[in-house]
């Protein structure tokens, strides 16, 4: 075993993975990279086929965000946002209230302050304490109520716990958390709602329902409010709910549902951790051919929510930076003499950290170049093109894309779409096969995730699909 496999072995404990599998095999040690490629200690090469879980946007040292990174180094790498402003960061907060902008490019941006953390975890945290307090302060609402979607993940620190609903990562935490409610999430290849027989197309453009997720959302705030304990704040992964195992929304449904939520007089905090930043793609209305598409999902629908939480691509993949926007309406009820104590009083260490900010800023920069709109639109289309030979396998069920996010779903057989034990690691053995083929990739339960970095190649892609495909077979033969 290489010498750095061993001292991993030996001193490392590894994010969600059971430690005893890890230890019974040399682990694949990463030393360089560039643009999709991955290269080991031993000199291997392999497909970055997660984009390295799901942040990396332009590829492995990028020479643009690789110089933006060191430019700012040469400044200063760090500074406290603890009573002091930066540039980068400055700079980085005006860019991301334009972005967001959801009106006409006249009217005053709704989401129009930044707050900046670590990660996609501390990013919710604020949105949560924000919403929280906001809804204490400007309602009669002693004990504010949140309500998020079955399948849910919003990070692993307790208030992302609470809002989270993915019992096997949870249920230990139970008596820790704060109890939030659950809602039907929108899953139309497992749906009880939809009376479509399996087809081989993806679930949402066949079922068969009368929008009973729509209703059970209407429901469940209606409900609530006749308790005299109304919710005050919907939590929800626009598009697509990625943990949960890439299950993507109909159209629509975003829409409608954020209507239910201003309609009862609540908050939409937006988790664009993952969806953010073109991962989700340019959606189909109007502004999606244009020149410069919308760079997040609940744009696809023209929503306007009241937090939106950034991190995973924020800074290109690079470093870990989270930012958390909200409206000014929530901002003005933390203002106030210092002596009435309505000051937000939170932060990290790190918060608004200029190296972070530097690398964002040129990631932005990438993802406004025409090439770079022109690549990604080419990336989706070829992505979608190569998954359909996929359809041609009994045990993929179900295959869903959205953007540059693919989910494949992998079951028994796509008739009866008998599922897998998760005892029986179905996901985990087709991309230990496809790593030994040279592309890694994570699942989430029974469902390989692939999302492919935006500067990969059509070859690659192809590659990606394919070494997929034959890993199913190896796995299933
Ligand atoms: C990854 C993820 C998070 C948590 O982000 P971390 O950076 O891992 O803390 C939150 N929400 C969504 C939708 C995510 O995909």
């Amino acid at each position: 075993m290489h010498n750095l496999a061993r001292l991993d072995h030996r001193y490392v404990w590894h994010p969600f993975t059971q430690m005893r599998d890890w230890l019974s095999r040399e682990p694949v040690v990463i030393v360089s990279g560039r643009g999709a490629v991955l290269r080991d200690v031993r000199g291997r090469e392999y497909l970055d086929g997660n984009a390295s879980i799901w942040t990396l946007l332009h590829g492995h040292n990028h020479p643009r965000l690789n110089a933006a990174i060191r430019r700012q180094l040469g400044k200063i790498a760090h500074c406290s946002a603890l009573g002091l402003a930066n540039e980068p960061a400055s700079v980085l907060a005006q860019r991301l209230v334009a972005l967001a902008q959801t009106a006409p490019p006249a009217a005053a941006p709704r989401l129009a302050k930044v707050f900046f953390s670590d990660d996609g975890s501390t990013a919710l945290e604020v949105a949560v304490k924000l919403s929280y307090e906001f809804a204490r302060r400007a309602g009669p609402h002693p004990s504010p109520r949140f309500l998020s979607l079955e399948g849910a993940y919003h990070g692993d620190t307790l208030g992302a716990v609470s809002l989270g609903h993915i019992a096997l990562f949870h249920r230990a935490y139970g008596p820790l958390l704060f109890p939030t409610d659950r809602v039907r999430a929108p899953y139309c290849y497992r749906c009880p709602f939809n009376r479509a027989r399996p087809e081989r197309a993806d679930a949402r453009t066949y079922r068969r329902c009368h929008e009973e997720c729509v209703a059970a959302v209407e429901h469940q705030f209606a409900r609530r409010r006749r308790q005299g304990r109304p919710i005050t704040a919907m939590v929800v992964e626009p598009r697509i709910q990625g943990a949960a195992g890439m299950i993507p929304q109909p159209d629509g449904w975003l829409r409608k549902v954020t209507e239910i939520v201003h309609g009862h007089h609540a908050q939409l905090i937006a988790d664009e951790v993952l969806t953010g930043f073109g991962r989700a793609g340019a959606g189909n209305g109007a502004r999606a051919r244009s020149k410069n598409p919308p760079l997040f999902a609940s744009q696809h629908e023209g929503i306007a929510p009241d937090f939106l939480a950034l991190a995973k691509g924020l800074t290109g993949g690079y470093l870990p930076m989270a930012a958390t926007l909200t409206t000014s309406e929530v901002f003005d009820a933390f203002l106030g003499d210092y002596s009435e104590f309505k000051t937000f009083f939170h932060g990290h260490s790190f918060t608004a950290n200029p190296l972070g900010a530097a690398a964002a800023l040129a990631s932005l920069d990438l993802l406004a170049r025409p090439e770079s709109v022109r690549a990604r639109r080419q990336l989706e289309r070829h992505l979608g093109e190569c998954l359909d030979s996929l359809w041609a396998l009994p045990q993929v069920g179900d295959l869903r894309q959205v953007g540059l996010i693919a989910g494949v779903e992998l079951v028994r057989d796509w008739r009866t779409r008998a599922a897998f034990d998760l005892r029986d690691r179905a996901g985990f053995r087709v991309c230990e096969a496809m790593a030994r083929r040279g592309v890694l990739t994570r699942p989430v339960g029974n469902v390989v995730v692939l999302m492919p970095p935006y500067c990969t190649t059509a070859t690659q892609v192809r590659r990606l699909v394919d070494t997929l495909a034959r890993a199913i077979r190896d796995v299933f033969a």
